[in-house]
């Protein structure tokens, strides 16, 4: 036997017991001739005595371990000296007095300290990986991990249910992303994609009459790995036919706050989610996944900013541009420095420039006088607008007043990114805070500027809102003519899809389907797909329709942010036990790495280089 407790478990109650451990050595220390060892196992750390006078061969053995070395030691459980406890580990009231050790196996230095939390670099982190994730932080992520996948199993079983795999050698789903591609060695020629999800299999499974449907789902997308991103990521995938928008996100909100409830109770949430509207969001924040721990809301300004002489203004609104902004509570006298810094972090988000209002806290919006007021170089504005302009944005003496002109699609990034610098540097957002919101009626299509056309914002399944469903059978819908005046708005056609956020991230998003063979035909046409494109690629699930296929929608929430936000790590890297770099290698196994000249041959394969 190796083990009769984990080193975590041994506390009071087995005083006076014999026990029989194994785990890795974390800490040695000698005192006097006395040597302690910390062994630690998943369960947590033991201190382990050894004493040369009462067991001389386990002290031989203990003079001669490093750190992580695996090693069994069997002695009685004795209750440390008062001054000699240790209040902040469950076993730190007890040592284990060591009648036998044994190693089991010798350890080479680590690279790095395994027993503390120490700020080794991320390579090399990831190069051992199986040493950063014998640390306890990393064990907690990984219980954490088991036990958000394990709510969200209970809970989906006992609502009926039923996890179902589904392939991941398949064909090229699109959800947006380019596919990773495997060639076939047995029909030579051909290539099978990861699936970027299991959307159209989850569907499928709807007409097969499986009513409510998950899966714990890698998928995979070959993106530039920009931010942080991975290019296989887990994701909640679910479905359920008979429903409408209510039914998915009621019973979405239903798992997230069990499960936060369940997994990570310290964490505050609100409930119940606001379910708001993306005009309306995208209006205020100026992005669809806004973080709601703090206020700071948008406001539009363009007829106060028509007021001022401000030539840049001006031709902005005659360009059909607006001015918006916000108030910054009490840094009504930041520096010239870290306003510079503020139009730079604007800039890199595509704005042309940043005008700002300092005003000044000594008087009331009523008796504002010229010297209040400090502004941005070349913008003016009488004390009346600028008043005006505080009661618009929620503000008053002492604030500040970033302002944006330019197209809603040129400002609507920097704005957002200062809300979230500006709250970043008011401290506003509460870590412990889980700030969860529905985000709905989304537009069913969105411009892409490089491609010169509009694509779906979600998917080509994504059913558009009942009231749109007559003008995309029959509208005159072109998806290469640019959004502006002239023809249809596409931008303007709502859709059935919806996204649940959190904190400033997209946790996940969803939609009731189309369901009826000719209007998902209408839809692929109008998106520009050709006749072939359509029959090559999805003929099977329009032939699908045609049996008799039910109402649908479905949810995809991702595991990987989820966990990260629980965790309170910045990174998704550190809740998924083998991640890749922002590079897209695994530097662990060494992966991607190249293939001998034979493999390639038998797939019929050679390389361009
Ligand atoms: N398949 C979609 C996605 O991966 C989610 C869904 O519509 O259910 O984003």
């Amino acid at each position: 036997m190796y083990k009769s407790a984990g080193c975590g478990e041994v506390g009071l109650d087995q005083v006076g017991q014999r026990v029989t451990l194994a785990g890795w050595v974390n800490r040695r220390r000698n005192h006097g001739r006395l040597v302690f060892i910390d062994l630690r196992d998943r369960s947590g750390v033991v201190q382990v005595v050894f004493n040369p006078e009462l067991a001389p061969e386990p002290h031989a053995v203990a003079e001669q371990v490093r750190p992580e070395w695996v090693i069994k030691v069997e002695g009685a459980v004795s209750e440390r000296p008062p001054e000699a406890q240790n209040p902040d580990i469950p076993s730190g009231s007890v040592e284990v007095v060591a009648g036998e050790a044994q190693v089991l196996n010798p350890s080479r230095t680590p690279p790095f300290y395994v027993n503390e939390e120490s700020d080794a670099e991320e390579p090399l982190r990831l190069r051992y990986r199986y040493l950063d994730l014998r640390r306890p932080r990393m064990q907690e992520i990984l219980t954490l991990r088991h036990r958000v996948v394990k709510h969200i199993r209970d809970f989906l079983d006992q609502r009926g249910f039923l996890e179902i795999e589904t392939p991941i050698l398949l064909k090229s789903t699109p959800e947006g992303a380019r596919d990773f591609l495997v060639p076939s060695r047995l029909q030579r020629g051909n290539f099978y994609a990861l699936p970027q999800s299991p959307q159209q299999l989850k569907q499928l499974l709807m007409v097969a009459g499986v009513e409510r449907y998950f899966q714990i789902a890698r998928c995979f997308r070959d993106e530039d790995l920009r931010a942080d991103r991975q290019p296989e990521f887990t994701q909640l995938d679910l479905e359920m036919s008979f429903v409408d928008e209510k039914d998915v996100l009621d019973l979405t909100e239903e798992l997230y706050t069990t499960m936060v409830r369940a997994v990570a109770p310290e964490k505050k949430l609100t409930s119940p989610f606001p379910r708001l509207a993306y005009d309306d969001v995208v209006e205020s924040y100026g992005t669809d996944k806004p973080d709601l721990r703090f206020g700071m809301k948008i406001g539009d300004v363009t007829d106060l900013a028509l007021k001022t002489d401000f030539r840049v203004f001006h031709q902005v609104v005659k360009g059909g541009g607006r001015v918006r902004g916000f108030s910054v509570a009490g840094r009504g006298e930041m520096s010239n420095r870290e306003l510079r810094d503020l139009e730079g972090l604007a800039r890199r988000h595509g704005a042309r420039g940043l005008s700002h209002v300092r005003m000044g806290p000594n008087r009331a919006l009523e008796e504002l006088t010229e010297e209040d007021l400090q502004f941005a170089q070349g913008l003016r504005m009488t004390p009346e607008v600028a008043a005006e302009m505080a009661r618009r944005l929620a503000g008053g003496p002492g604030d500040l007043f970033l302002l944006l002109a330019g197209l809603d699609r040129e400002i609507n990034p920097p704005l957002s990114a200062l809300r979230n610098e500006m709250g970043d540097q008011l401290g506003l957002a509460d870590p412990d805070a889980l700030a969860f919101a529905f985000v709905q009626d989304f537009p069913l299509f969105e411009w892409h500027e490089e491609s010169g056309r509009w694509e779906s914002s979600h998917h080509p399944f994504t059913s558009p809102a009942e009231e749109f469903v007559d003008l995309v059978y029959s509208g005159n819908l072109d998806a290469t003519s640019r959004p502006g005046p002239g023809g249809v708005d596409m931008g303007g056609i709502k859709s059935r899809a919806y996204d649940l956020v959190c904190n400033g991230s997209e946790l996940a998003s969803g939609s009731i389907r189309v369901h009826r063979r000719d209007l998902q035909e209408r839809i692929f046409q109008v998106l520009g797909y050709t006749a072939e494109d359509v029959q090559e690629r999805f003929s099977h699930l329009l032939e699908a329709f045609e049996f008799g296929a039910p109402p649908h929608g479905g949810i995809a929430p991702g595991i990987d942010r989820l966990v990260a936000i629980l965790a309170g790590v910045p990174s998704i890297r550190d809740v998924i036990a083998f991640p890749k770099t922002q590079s897209g290698s695994d530097l662990l196994f060494g992966a991607p790495s190249p293939v001998g000249e034979a493999q390639l041959q038998e797939l019929g394969l050679g390389l361009v280089r």
